[in-house]
């Protein structure tokens, strides 16, 4: 499940569109200790938002309890 790495974001609201459109993840800036992404709409290539990614937010281990399966 590793093929939509660069399509996790889900859809932001376009305002050109005017509805909520699936946006997709371009790698904007990288910086030491930080990435920012930015949110463009599928739709009309605006730009919808940008995200940061601290290199701690990368490691797995920071997901909640709620993402890991339990087993009995
Ligand atoms: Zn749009």
């Amino acid at each position: 499940m590793q093929q939509f790495e660069s399509f996790r974001a889900s859809s932001l609201y376009c305002n050109k569109c005017q509805k909520a459109m699936p946006v997709r993840e371009k790698l904007l800036l990288v910086l030491p200790d930080k990435e920012i992404f930015d949110y463009l709409c599928t739709g009309c290539a605006s730009s919808l938002g940008q995200r940061e990614v601290t290199a701690g937010d990368r490691l797995p281990a920071r997901r909640g309890p709620a993402a890991r399966p339990r087993r009995f």
